[in-house]
């Protein structure tokens, strides 16, 4: 079924921690659970394929402040935070990809350390739909490789939200991801967090 024109669905890191009352809780992250399933369930049905990212990392990671990296520990491998949203389709159809495994690395991108790329290439897919936690890390480097490895992307702005460290940051990653030729559909001031 690979014809030209292919669309893929990459659903971002929707795991526990980094949704309200997780370790890195992302406000509002919750949110984007409702309008991610639609979409898996409208790609499932054409049998256009989805992918579920999820950050997957060792107990000890420079990736974690307390060795030497910026972030609170989540999504350790096993734990109940690094499991995906408990509202969140999960569908056999689905392939989940593991990232952030590396201990040296921050593993930010679906790309980065995984098949991802080939297993797009092999089901003929020329264009992402990406959507998820969160729209100023994970989100906004899944899409800037996609774009960087030829695929069209389409960035998902009502099914993303940020973690803002700084206030602008979500907006600027949209800016980013825009710049870079990212499509960016959907309510943007919902990706970048405003009114928050
Ligand atoms: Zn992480």
């Amino acid at each position: 079924m690979s014809g030209p024109g292919k669309k893929a669905l990459i659903i971002v890191d929707v795991q526990n921690d980094f949704c309200p009352g997780g370790s890195l809780a992302v406000a509002r992250g919750n949110e984007v659970v409702a309008p991610l399933n639609r979409l898996a369930r409208e790609f499932l049905d054409r049998n256009e394929p989805v992918f579920k990212t999820r950050d997957w990392h060792p107990e000890k990671t420079k990736h974690f402040a307390a060795y030497g990296g910026t972030w609170p520990v989540h999504c350790v491998q096993g734990t109940r935070g690094a499991e995906f949203h408990a509202n969140l389709l999960d569908d056999p159809r689905e392939t989940i990809i593991s990232k952030g495994i590396d201990e040296r690395a921050d593993g930010y991108s679906g790309f980065d350390g995984t098949n991802l790329a080939r297993l797009l290439r092999e089901e003929g897919v020329e264009e992402v739909w990406v959507g998820g936690l969160a729209t100023d890390y994970c989100v906004k480097h899944t899409v800037l490789d996609a774009l960087r490895l030829g695929f069209r992307v389409k960035a998902l702005a009502d099914a993303m939200r940020p973690v803002n460290l700084n206030p602008e940051d979500g907006e600027q990653a949209i800016q980013e991801m825009r710049a870079v030729g990212a499509e960016i559909v959907g309510d943007h001031k919902k990706a970048a967090g405003a009114g928050q």
